[in-house]
């Protein structure tokens, strides 16, 4: 039986740091212009120490400006929303992140909708998903645009394509159709109350999962050929009593029968924090009105 390719997000997510390190210093050398991330963490979550450690130093790794504000997790919602307030108003900063879960006193919809629509980075606001679903040059969610390069670079033209998207959530499922219908694939998307949902996904040519359950998606879920991008990160227990990460997709039945699979960890996971920084130079040119 033929191995799917197996596509190294890692190697993808170096060459676009590479790009956006080269913009940030032309931003510098041409415009006096250094892009400015600010992350805000509330809380002690282990996982979300480690992506906001990540986030920081890989943007200050690009040459840009970074800001982490760890916040305890008795911060209150109004603290928490004045915080973004001085950030949105901050002309050193461009994008503006806070790491979700926020603690359960938070309202997650308030957060998102107190961050300026210019400097929403996740692309979560109303406004950028609304935009981005209008056909809108708008900020799109960091991880649906990290796997249409991918994408576009392992299945190239993309008009046509069945594809099927596994989960709706604003921050992955809806932005990733949107993304594949507006590169005119035929799209369905699939969650949890949907019937036969292997036979749906059979039917793709692409085959996203961002679901949450480990290795849910079977091999024979999966159209010989296919292309599939495994967003989930999930932990499971290891016999030696420790932990190891999977994915959404039953990875070593599916590469037995897909075309092209992103393995997890090393697939989709790197490309998020890239482009995280590619949004901040996006608002940072277009904050200060710089072309291209
Ligand atoms: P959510 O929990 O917000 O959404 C999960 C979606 O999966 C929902 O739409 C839900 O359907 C659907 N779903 C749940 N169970 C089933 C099922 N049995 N059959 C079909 N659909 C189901 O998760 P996210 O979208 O935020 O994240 C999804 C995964 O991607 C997680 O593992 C997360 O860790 C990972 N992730 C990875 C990132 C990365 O950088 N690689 C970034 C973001 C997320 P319904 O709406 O009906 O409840």
């Amino acid at each position: 039986m033929s191995q799917a390719r197996i596509i190294d997000g890692k190697a993808f997510a170096a060459q676009l740091r590479e790009q956006v390190a080269a913009e940030v210093a032309r931003l510098k050398a041409e415009h006096d212009l250094t892009p400015g991330l600010a992350v805000v963490l509330v809380g002690e979550d282990p996982a979300s120490q480690v992506y906001v450690r990540s986030k920081g130093e890989q943007t200050l790794a690009a040459g840009m400006h970074s800001e982490t504000h760890r916040l305890p997790a008795e911060t209150s919602q109004a603290e928490l929303l004045s915080l973004v307030e001085r950030l949105n108003d901050d002309p050193a900063i461009h994008g503006v992140l806070v790491q979700f879960p926020v603690p359960d006193h938070m309202s997650q919809a308030a957060i998102v909708a107190a961050i300026s629509p210019d400097k929403d980075v996740d692309g979560l606001t109303v406004t950028n998903a609304g935009r981005l679903a209008s056909g809108l040059p708008a900020l799109t969610a960091c991880t649906p645009a990290g796997c249409m390069v991918l994408l576009r670079d392992v299945v190239g033209d993309l008009r046509g394509k069945r594809a099927v998207v596994v989960g709706r959530s604003n921050l992955m499922g809806k932005p990733m159709a949107q993304l594949l219908l507006a590169a005119d694939c035929t799209v369905t998307i699939a969650h949890s109350r949907t019937q036969d949902l292997a036979a749906v996904c059979r039917e793709a040519d692409i085959l996203v999962a961002a679901v949450g359950r480990p290795q849910m998606v079977k091999g024979d879920w999966i159209k010989p050929g296919a292309t599939v991008i495994d967003v989930g990160i999930n932990r499971i227990p290891k016999e030696d009593g420790k932990t190891r990460l999977v994915g959404d997709v039953d990875f070593e039945a599916a590469k037995g029968v897909a075309g092209a699979i992103t393995p997890v960890p090393g697939g989709v996971g790197p490309m998020t924090i890239a482009m995280l920084l590619a949004n901040t130079v996006s608002a940072a040119k277009r904050l200060n009105g710089i072309a291209g």
